[in-house]
């Protein structure tokens, strides 16, 4: 990795703790929201063996604009252009609800590119391996079982993207029952 890679990395890492400052994961000890980003970038980094900066660095912006009050004009002037597109490529549109939006999210899964599939797997990836690890506070298991179910749907929308990734959801998938 040279020096400019890594510094384009911290970066997005930087910027991402800014924007996800206030937040907590849905976790009972709130663990800080950029724990997630960091880990979905790490996941792409180690168990994928992504080297592509850009898709790491997406990785990290990836809930920028959806949870926070980042544009998307804001990440191309600072990330470029590419990183912008990968990062709106995942994003959803908050406005919609729940079920529109998952349904949107399947439609579109399929024609995502290739950098965009990367991070929405390890996405899904980390979110599963939290809600293995302990059920959020107010949620029944009928809705984990709803996330793990609609995991799964992306996973097979995406299937073909990366193996080790997609044998690793499977394997939680399973463990749950589904
Ligand atoms: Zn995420």
């Amino acid at each position: 990795m040279s020096a400019s890679d890594a510094a384009r990395l911290l970066d997005a890492a930087d910027f991402a703790a800014h924007k996800h400052q206030a937040q907590r994961r849905k976790d009972p000890e709130g663990t800080p929201y950029i724990n997630h980003p960091i880990g979905v970038a790490r996941i792409l980094a180690q168990e994928a063996g992504v080297t592509d900066i850009t898709v790491l660095q997406a990785a990290l912006l990836h809930d920028t604009v959806e949870d926070t009050d980042t544009s998307p004009a804001e990440l191309e002037e600072r990330f470029g252009a590419e990183v912008r597109r990968v990062v709106e490529e995942v994003s959803d549109d908050k406005a919609l609800p729940r079920a529109q939006r998952q349904r949107l999210r399947l439609e579109r899964a399929a024609r995502c590119s290739p950098a965009a599939r990367l991070v929405t797997l390890a996405d899904k990836l980390h979110n599963l391996r939290d809600l293995h690890r302990c059920t959020p506070p107010g949620w029944s298991e009928e809705r984990v079982r709803d996330y793990f179910r609609w995991a799964s749907e992306v996973a097979a929308a995406l299937r073909g993207t990366h193996a080790a990734l997609e044998e690793e959801l499977r394997r939680l998938i399973e463990a749950r029952g589904l």
